[in-house]
């Protein structure tokens, strides 16, 4: 049997966002059952989601934001001054039951994975990676930032040279922020220009760090309608520099989704396979690693991409087409695309997208070069 472990759990179904959120579909629990529909997971690699400590949340998040987390919780009502001080109960971050249980499960897994990665294992936590939240703020659908508090852990475990790699169609601008001055974690991020795309205000080619952590974030800026051959062409550019210059003694990488093309809160153009390209170059350059969710919000797309995440980490050969048991999971969700000019009905029936692309633009290449001259040339 593989060394992969899936840390999950069903209680997700029953932990979800808000009506009308992009984050209401189901996820994880629609992974789990797509996986068992296609017998690519053995119950020996399952490993059921906990959740966090407040120990383990208050590595990274303030007191007074925890426990106003909790009092949503409680009462499931916004607490009287949390929207204004801690950003909860917006449209983008409204109070429900993922708010924070669901969000405790999450980071809880997260740092599961991490032990399991200390114990030997490959662990894939495909509910944590929520990038966004700050220290004592919610942001961009995230109230708790799983990913920084994965990587407390592993400082804490003693850890001088941690790399962290984010593949989400989005900036993380929460982890960028907690580590812009040390240099003991590497923020590396490929996301949809902030031009154009959320977080706007962070994620930008000229950002590398303060102080001692000058030249230890890098971030690659896309326009829109990047495919498969241009992320590659600038992922393959950039990953081995960073490599050498910091040589990591471990890696979390964050595989969020919402970079596929049938995203329909984004504007890049990958597939599946490309995706699944990028993290096998990520494996090869640095070995195996902890790897995390992240955003994707069309559900059908999510899950094959990340079972072809899972077929990868536990060395299972994907199967080419989707078993009617498997795609009666798929259906069962009644998912429709806002985006009406993506054709979803493929998605039902094969599992892997074809490549995308047809070369290199110049700007992409442009981009490449000015990439070049910040990676330690
Ligand atoms: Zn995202």
């Amino acid at each position: 049997m593989s060394r992969a472990r899936l840390i999950g759990s069903l209680k997700y179904r029953n932990l979800r966002y808000a009506q009308n959120h992009p984050l209401r579909i189901p996820r994880v629990s629609l992974l789990l059952e797509f996986l068992r529909a296609l017998s690519l997971i053995e119950e020996e690699e399952l490993v059921e989601s906990r959740p966090a400590t407040p120990e383990e949340i208050l590595l990274f998040h303030s007191r007074d934001y925890l426990e106003a987390l909790r009092e949503a919780d409680r009462s499931g009502r916004v607490p009287p001054g949390a929207r204004e001080r801690f950003n909860i109960g917006s449209y983008e971050n409204p109070v429900s039951p993922a708010t924070f249980r669901g969000s405790l499960l999450a980071t809880g897994s997260s740092v599961q994975a991490v032990e399991l990665f200390l114990e030997g294992f490959a662990p894939f936590n495909p509910a944590g990676g929520m990038h966004h939240a700050f220290r004592d703020r919610a942001n961009g659908f995230c109230f708790i930032n799983d990913p920084v508090i994965a990587l407390e852990v592993l400082r804490s475990r003693g850890f001088k040279r941690i790399l962290y790699i984010d593949l989400d169609a989005h900036h993380c601008d929460g982890v960028q922020s907690a580590y812009y001055e040390t240099d003991e974690v590497f923020t590396f991020s490929l996301h949809q220009s902030p031009d154009f795309s959320f977080p706007f205000r962070s994620g930008f080619l000229h950002e590398r760090g303060r102080g001692k952590g000058e030249g230890y974030t890098l971030n690659v800026p896309l326009p829109p309608g990047v495919t498969d051959d241009e992320f590659l062409f600038l992922l393959e550019g950039t990953l081995p520099r960073i490599a050498e210059f910091f040589d990591p003694e471990v890696y979390v990488v964050q595989l969020g989704t919402d970079a596929l093309l049938e995203d329909p809160l984004s504007r890049l153009y990958l597939s599946n396979r490309g995706l699944l390209e990028a993290f096998r170059l990520v494996r090869e350059i640095l070995g195996e690693g902890i790897y995390l969710g992240g955003g994707g919000y069309n559900p059908v797309a999510l899950v094959r991409a990340w079972t072809l995440i899972w077929c990868e980490i536990s060395g299972r050969e994907p199967p080419r087409r989707i078993t009617p048991q498997a795609e009666g999971v798929l259906r069962s969700v009644g998912w429709e695309n806002p985006r009406e000019e993506v054709d979803e009905e493929p998605l039902y029936r094969t599992l892997q997208d074809s490549w995308r692309g047809s070369g290199v633009r110049d700007e992409i290449r442009k981009l490449a070069v000015e990439l070049k001259a910040l990676c330690y040339s």
